[in-house]
């Protein structure tokens, strides 16, 4: 099936045409590794994973990058103000830089797989390509399109007259906000820097081409040496959050178009920022949720993730406790219906006559139509659940109980918010005071006080369990 995306470049829907027919190329900008990361870093990592779970659910090979950047991001970043992200942690923490980014990338990765992220083929830390950003940055000097001054070497946005397209920032508003920070060795207020020259930056190198000072690079030139050096000078897929499109792919298409002579991307998608409480998060307001803040409340990661990925990725997702909760019950109805399917294919509970096929070809129907209308994942769910119902209902045979099943593990593989299927026979434990209501309802049955041993197990069914009879005795299980 096609599959359309909302590209940022061209504002508009586009079918996604691999430059390598059956294989895509994506790059994420990843994490900045210099303080927890909190549930908005998230909301676009994990819509960068259900991207790249639906594209191969499509049967395309996926070749997917995301790197880590752990040097040269400035706290103002958009006004290239204030000091490396890094640096300042360091100094609040008395960590060194290095020390910093390795702390918080481990806990980057320990976020990923709490959030059950298929990780990327690769995670390049920013660091380890220093070379590659010099040979760029070398070529650019070389063309004329970018200029030294005191070591610092900038790229010249004059001479790359697509400069603005992505982001829709017109001349005289980028001027205007670059004058908050004049700096007299720019050409142009514009003018982003490629690398740094400061005496006092922990994190530094000898510049990797002739006459350059030792320094360390800018942000945007990380992107482009490593999206380069992993998936070639064209790529079909970019994402980012919306606060990435400016100044950062901005900067990424000038400078690596202006070094290829190609068209960088294909397909430019950003994530909407997450509001929290109906807000935009910030510690201030006590709105500002880390993951681990999350999974410290009692919740699991499943839980998060769903939480995070049930909205399409333009749309607003408001995020709230009580929407956690929310996916709790979700998350509880799918499981329930896939257990008893589980029990079904595993004669553990008496079969029907419906082997589901209906049901099941127009559930994953209904599921493609959505994921391919630029992964509208409010949709896929509406028709997941929609099959949850036609399931609970239905008396489905073996084959029945064994092709819903498969439907279902194909919805967790792309949305991967659901979880493993049940075990057969693995059953939670019921609540002790249920317990005791069953075995009244075994006593009344035994005394054969049918009317009380019915308003028993109604009683057991109003808290959500249910009572199978097996050969070793009626046990509970949950609805
Ligand atoms: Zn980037």
């Amino acid at each position: 099936m096609v599959i359309r995306l909302h590209n940022s470049l061209t504002r508009s829907l586009e079918e996604l045409q691999p430059l390598q027919p059956g294989r895509v190329t994506m790059y994420h900008c990843g994490p900045t590794v210099y303080s927890s990361p909190h549930i908005g870093n998230f909301r676009s990592f994990l819509f960068a994973d259900v991207l790249r779970r639906f594209v191969e659910d499509q049967g395309y090979a996926v070749t997917q990058v995301m790197n880590v950047t752990d040097v040269g991001h400035l706290t103002l970043d958009d006004i290239e103000g204030g000091e490396d992200k890094m640096e300042a942690a360091s100094r609040k923490t008395g960590l060194t830089a290095w020390d910093i980014a390795r702390k918080y990338e481990a806990e980057f990765h320990a976020c990923q797989q709490a959030l059950h992220v298929r990780l990327p083929h690769h995670m390049p830390r920013a660091t380890d390509f220093i070379q590659e950003m010099g040979v760029i940055i070398d070529d650019l000097l070389q063309k004329g399109v970018a200029y030294q001054r005191n070591g610092n070497v900038y790229f010249e946005v004059a001479k790359f007259p697509a400069y603005g397209r992505l982001s829709g920032k017109v001349l005289d508003e980028l001027e205007a906000g670059a004058r908050v920070a004049v700096n007299e060795e720019k050409k142009d207020p514009r003018d982003f820097a490629l690398w740094k020259v400061d005496a006092k930056h922990q994190m530094q190198w000898d510049a990797p081409w002739r006459d350059g000072a030792r320094g360390f690079p800018g942000w945007h030139i990380e992107c482009s040496a490593m999206s380069t050096h992993y998936l070639g000078e064209q790529i079909d897929i970019h994402t980012g959050g919306e606060d990435n499109m400016f100044p950062h792919h901005e900067c990424e298409i000038a400078q690596t178009e202006a070094h290829t002579g190609k068209r960088f991307v294909s397909i430019w998608l950003h994530a909407r920022h997450l509001l929290v409480d109906g807000t935009k998060m910030s510690k201030s307001l006590g709105n500002f949720f880390t993951v681990a803040d999350i999974l410290q409340r009692g919740y699991t990661g499943l839980e998060l993730r769903y939480a995070l990925v049930r909205v399409q990725y333009r749309q607003t997702l408001n995020f709230t406790l009580k929407g956690l909760d929310e996916a709790r019950a979700a998350i509880a109805r799918v499981h329930g219906a896939r257990q008893r399917l589980v029990r079904i294919r595993e004669g553990r509970e008496a079969a029907g006559g419906d082997d589901l096929d209906g049901a099941v070809a127009s559930a994953n129907a209904a599921f493609t139509a959505a994921m391919s209308e630029d992964l509208n994942v409010s949709e896929a769910l509406a028709a997941v659940f929609e099959f949850v119902n036609v399931c609970n209902k239905a008396q489905p045979s073996v084959a029945g109980a064994k092709a819903g099943l498969s439907a279902f593990a194909r919805f967790e593989d792309v949305l991967g918010c659901f979880g493993p299927e049940p075990v057969p026979g693995a059953v939670a434990d019921a609540p002790a005071e249920l317990q005791d209501l069953l075995a009244e309802r075994t006593a009344a049955k035994q005394a054969k006080d049918w009317a009380r041993a019915d308003a028993l197990r109604d009683r057991i069914a109003a808290a959500g369990w249910r009572i199978v009879d097996t050969a070793q005795g009626p046990r509970l299980e949950p609805v």
